[in-house]
């Protein structure tokens, strides 16, 4: 039997020690641990590293703590529109959906689009149809509503300073909180094959159907045998520019860099170039764990086959 890995993120940002409170830091600590939990199951007892990926996202989905299926931040129009993508290293199948509403697990519909669709990225109105077609499970917006982002948006709902777009100024201070709270997942299973999924509710008080880095493919979420499998959390655009989890990919098949080496390359000097704050998970075929970040934190965990086991928030 090969040696196997999950490696789990919930986000990355200006997380400090000094704005956390004990019983804070246990209820993000035991969410990553269930997490990591259900997820490590699968690959324990022979299941798929895609599985091992979804069931790991779908339990921090469930999670009110993280941005991503209930809990996930409003948009400027005061909803939750979430982005989700999986990607299978073994086939380079993917599936992934943006601006969607109302779906309790989006990895799960991302997972749908993977297996059964012909297509590979479904956007707003369409992936909800095709959400309901498949039978997928829908909520109520109350299911996501959560009063410590709603709180947060609040705060910067009627600003004029929010749009992405808006100089480096005004991003800082929407992001001021730095609340990204993206989930993702790697796994690497008993046969060798290695998979990735991210889910997001993406950035407060996005507008014009923005749509971040977690579900495109190549960008926050990417996976391929012969190289990595990438799940990424952070500011989604200068991740989107770096197209960085498939760069990440490219340094080890070009240039024979290791994962951590590959790694270290496009978050600590390609993404700190193009201001881009956050942070990545990584696996190999190996069941090599890495876990990257240039912000001040990022919530982490990971567990393998030869009993380690690691759960993080800030720099050490
Ligand atoms: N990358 C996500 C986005 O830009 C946000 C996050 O990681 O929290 O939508």
């Amino acid at each position: 039997m090969q040696p196997y890995a999950l490696v789990i993120h919930g986000g990355a940002g200006t997380i400090l020690k000094s704005d956390m409170t004990p019983e804070l830091e246990q209820l993000y600590m035991e969410g990553l641990q269930s997490a990591l939990d259900a997820g490590y199951a699968v690959l324990e007892q022979g299941g798929t590293a895609v599985n091992a990926v979804k069931a790991a996202i779908v339990v921090l989905e469930d999670n009110l703590l993280f941005n991503a299926g209930r809990g996930s931040v409003f948009t400027k129009k005061g909803v939750q529109e979430m982005d989700a993508a999986l990607m299978d290293g073994a086939t380079l199948n993917a599936g992934a959906i943006a601006a969607v509403r109302n779906v309790r697990n989006p990895i799960e519909l991302a997972a749908e689009v993977m297996h059964n669709s012909n297509h590979v990225f479904l956007s707003g109105k369409g992936a909800n149809d095709f959400a309901i077609k498949q039978g997928i499970k829908l909520e109520p917006d109350d299911y996501f509503f959560s009063q410590f982002r709603y709180d947060q948006w609040k705060e910067i709902r009627d600003s004029d300073n929010y749009s992405l777009d808006h100089t480096h100024q005004n991003i800082q201070e929407l992001m001021k909180d730095k609340k990204f709270g993206t989930v993702g997942a790697c796994a690497c299973d008993q046969q060798g094959n290695i998979a990735a999924g991210t889910s997001t509710g993406g950035m407060t008080n996005k507008k014009f159907g923005r749509i971040g880095d977690s579900p495109v493919i190549g960008s926050g979420t990417y996976a391929n045998n012969q190289t990595c499998a990438i799940s990424c959390t952070g500011h989604g655009e200068p991740f989107i520019r770096a197209v960085a989890a498939h760069d990440v990919s490219c340094l080890m098949e070009y240039k024979n860099l290791s994962l951590q080496q590959a790694m270290d390359e496009v978050v600590n000097h390609k993404l700190v170039a193009l201001e881009g704050e956050g942070g990545m998970i990584g696996i190999d075929a190996k069941a090599n764990v890495s876990m990257v970040f240039n912000s001040a934190g990022m919530y982490r965990a990971m567990r393998n086959s030869k009993g380690e086991q690691i759960i993080g928030i800030y720099k050490d």
